[in-house]
Order: C-alpha cells, then sequence, then structure tokens
C-alpha cells in the first residue's frame, strides 16, 4: 500500500491565509451585508503598466503567426532576459553577476521552496522569526525540520533566529553551527530592512562556519532609503557564499504572471565537492524538473528591465509604498506601535497590551471590519503582532484605515 510521505505528514496546521479565508468568511455569514475591508494578504491589486503589457502583447502576437512563434525556451530562461537581469545588478548596484549564473523561474515562492533539494539531506537550518513562511515548510518536508512541538510553536530540528523589537527585528547569526541560512529583506513580515554592517555579520557568520545563505530580496525594490543594500552581493565576499532570488511579483504586479529569478553563482562551495557544483546541481535540478518560465511573462520581464520599465515599475512601488505611509500613520494615530512600511509594503503593529495575534485579528474584524495577518502565523516570536499590508486600491486602504481610527478607542 502506498504511504504518505511522512516529512508532510508533519507540517503544523493548516497554512496561515487558508485559515485567515475561513475566519472572515466565518464572520461574513453571521453579518451579512457587512463589507469586509482587506489588508491581509501580500496581493498586488495595481494593473500591469503600458510598456510591460504593450511587450507581452506584442509577444501574444509573436506566438499567434507560425513565422515567429515559438515553443519551450531554455529552462533556465530566455538568454536575453537572462542578459537583462545581470545587467540589473551592474547598472543599479555596481555588483558582477554572469548571465549564466542566472536562472529565470516562474516566481520567488517555487526557487525558494525547491532550492533545498540541492542541500545534503541532513543539513542544519536556520530560518528567521517570524519567517515567510515557505523556508520552513519546505524544510520541514523534506526531512529537516523534525517534529513540530504545539507549546513552542517550533519545529525542533530547526534554529530559529528570533527577531526582537529592541534589535529592530533584525536577528543575528546563529550561536551554534548551521549548514543552511534563510534570509529575507525588506523583510515579509516585519517589514524591517538590513544595514550593509548587520549583513556583513551574516555573510562573515556563512565564510567562518562553511553555510550557504539563500537571500530572499523579493521587496528589493521597495528600499528608498540610503545605506541598505538592494542586494547580498552588495556585501564583499557574498557571492561564495549566498544564493538571491528575487520576483517581478511585488514591482512589476506579476503576482498572476509569474516571474521570478534566482542568482546561483559558480563560486559556492560545497563540502568535500569540487567548485561549482552548487551552481551545476540548480541547473540540472532546474533542467530536470522545471520546464522554462512562460515566454510571455519573460518578455513582460525584459520589458520591465528596460529603462522605460523600471520607470514604470517604480511608479508602482511609489504607489504600494504611499499605501504603506497612510498605513503607518492612520495606525500610529490610533495609538499603536508599529514598525516597518518604510521601505517595505508591510506594516508591522503591536497589538494593544494584552491581546495576542489572533486575538487582536478578531477584535479588528469586529470592530474595524478590517482584516490583517496575525503575526504568529509567521513564527512564534510574531505573537503578539500583526502584519498590514499595503497591496490594495487606495480608496479601500484610506477606508480601512479610517474604520481602524473611527472603532479602535
Ligand atoms: N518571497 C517573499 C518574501 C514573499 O513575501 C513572496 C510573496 O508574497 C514571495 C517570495 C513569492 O513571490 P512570487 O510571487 O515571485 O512567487
Amino acid at each position: 500500500m502506498a504511504k504518505a510521505n511522512e516529512y508532510f505528514l508533519r507540517l503544523s496546521s493548516g497554512y496561515l491565509f487558508p485559515e485567515i479565508a475561513r475566519r472572515a468568511a466565518l464572520w461574513q455569514e453571521k453579518h451579512p451585508g457587512v463589507k469586509l475591508l482587506k489588508l491581509g494578504i501580500g496581493n498586488t491589486t495595481e494593473p500591469i503598466t503600458p510598456h510591460i503589457a504593450k511587450k507581452m502583447r506584442e509577444k501574444i502576437d509573436a506566438l499567434e503567426n507560425r513565422n515567429t512563434y515559438t515553443g519551450y525556451g531554455d529552462e533556465q530562461g530566455d538568454t536575453p532576459l537572462r542578459k537583462a537581469i545581470a545587467e540589473l545588478y551592474g547598472r543599479e548596484y555596481g555588483v558582477s553577476i554572469d548571465p549564466l549564473e542566472v536562472f529565470v523561474s516562474d516566481g520567488a515562492k517555487s526557487d525558494a521552496a525547491n532550492i533545498q533539494e540541492i542541500f545534503s539531506e541532513d543539513s542544519v537550518v536556520a530560518v528567521q522569526d517570524p519567517a515567510y513562511p515557505v523556508y520552513v515548510d519546505s524544510n520541514v518536508a523534506s526531512g529537516r525540520g523534525g517534529f513540530y512541538d504545539e507549546k513552542k510553536g517550533l519545529y525542533d530540528r530547526l534554529i530559529y533566529m528570533p527577531a526582537s523589537e529592541k534589535d529592530n527585528f533584525i536577528p543575528h547569526p546563529p550561536k551554534e553551527h548551521v549548514d543552511l541560512i534563510y534570509l529575507c529583506f525588506p523583510n515579509n513580515p516585519t517589514g524591517a530592512v538590513i544595514s550593509k554592517e548587520r549583513l556583513r555579520e551574516f555573510v562573515e557568520y556563512a565564510k567562518r562556519e562553511k553555510a550557504v545563505i539563500i537571500y530572499d530580496a523579493a521587496y528589493s525594490d521597495y528600499i528608498r532609503e540610503e545605506g541598505y543594500p538592494h542586494t547580498i552581493y552588495e556585501i564583499e565576499g557574498a557571492k561564495d557564499v549566498a544564493i538571491e532570488i528575487n520576483s517581478f511579483s511585488k514591482n512589476a504586479g506579476f503576482t498572476g504572471v509569474r516571474l521570478g529569478w534566482s542568482i546561483v553563482p559558480f563560486s559556492i562551495k560545497a563540502e568535500s565537492a569540487p567548485d561549482g557544483t552548487i551552481h551545476r546541481l540548480w541547473n540540472r535540478r532546474q533542467t530536470t524538473f522545471f520546464n522554462g518560465a512562460s515566454n510571455i511573462a519573460q518578455a513582460g520581464g525584459i520589458a520591465a528591465l528596460s529603462e522605460e520599465g523600471r520607470l514604470e515599475c517604480k511608479g508602482l512601488v511609489d504607489y504600494y509604498l504611499e499605501n504603506a505611509r497612510i498605513i503607518r500613520e492612520g495606525l500610529e494615530a490610533s495609538g499603536l506601535r508599529v514598525f516597518g512600511g518604510v521601505n517595505s509594503p508591510y506594516v508591522w503593529a503591536k497589538c494593544p497590551e494584552g491581546l495576542r495575534s489572533w486575538e487582536f485579528f478578531d477584535l479588528l474584524i469586529d470592530k474595524a471590519h478590517v482584516i490583517v495577518t496575525p503575526g504568529s502565523g509567521f513564527g512564534a516570536a510574531g505573537e503578539g503582532y500583526v502584519r498590514v499590508s499595503a497591496y490594495g486600491h487606495r480608496e479601500d486602504v484610506i477606508k480601512a484605515v479610517e474604520s481602524i481610527r473611527e472603532n479602535l478607542k
């Protein structure tokens, strides 16, 4: 008889967002006709910009014509897109990336989930707490997480790097040895951004411990203040120890189009393996299990990286950053303590004294009819906070913030 994968069975109960949807639906059932205002999920709401849409439309036209039709492309991505991504790093961040180190994907979530496959099963994994759930779940589902401790809200084989308020939600490198470290900045969910000095501590740790950092930079275009690295490769030596994941979802509005990339440098080392092994294994993994990102999406990606496209994306990010400002200031005016939301689309709000994340979530629905995301859903250290997302139409964001201000007294 077929046996279910025991590691999958170890995944702790339901994914956060279905649980939010369940509670919202239940509330709605009891309160028909009342409109819930959503500041929960990190899903984009504003349309794809004109230049990028035009280039995707042209690609569709080319696919309609037998002389210009193309089928499968390279699994690693179309060469012009790989080149355009490498050029972005050179032009905007002064970092040298070989286009062959760029692997195009159908989004950062897939890469964040799949990258662990090329590392040994017995790798010790460190994650930020709180964290985007995919890093934890992908490692639990592949046997590196151990068992979930309900009481502690932690997996017993993972090493957690808690983010505390006194450290501006920037964790420190682990005290013990680990092999893989997942970092995400600007951070989902806390909205924290890491300085070069603090990121250097992780790169130094990785060099010393011969560890690899998986750096999720999906929100890098939201960094507007000086002094924060947009890519981990701005830190000297990072190309020897870090894989970087990025996405077109949150800057070009490709959450539904689906396009992302990973940089897997040739120079990353693995124990007892020849140089270049990690790069070679990711190439092997992608060419074996992935058939390339949509060619229409890739045409959009090339357009997004052109001068015109970058300007359009900046406008889109500006829009969400303005939403974040409205949320931050509105919540502050309601007497809440808030963090993030400056170089990030996420505002991290502390629950009023004595309330836990889900309690505050329920209170916000009940009193203000606003849906947020409970911080505890991102890890034990997120308890006592909620994440408020700037993804929404301006008028809805304003309504939600006003409702909180008026009803949360
Ligand atoms: N990484 C982080 C930190 C995210 O917050 C998200 C989406 O919310 C993703 C990756 C997923 O991005 P994509 O849409 O490219 O799969």
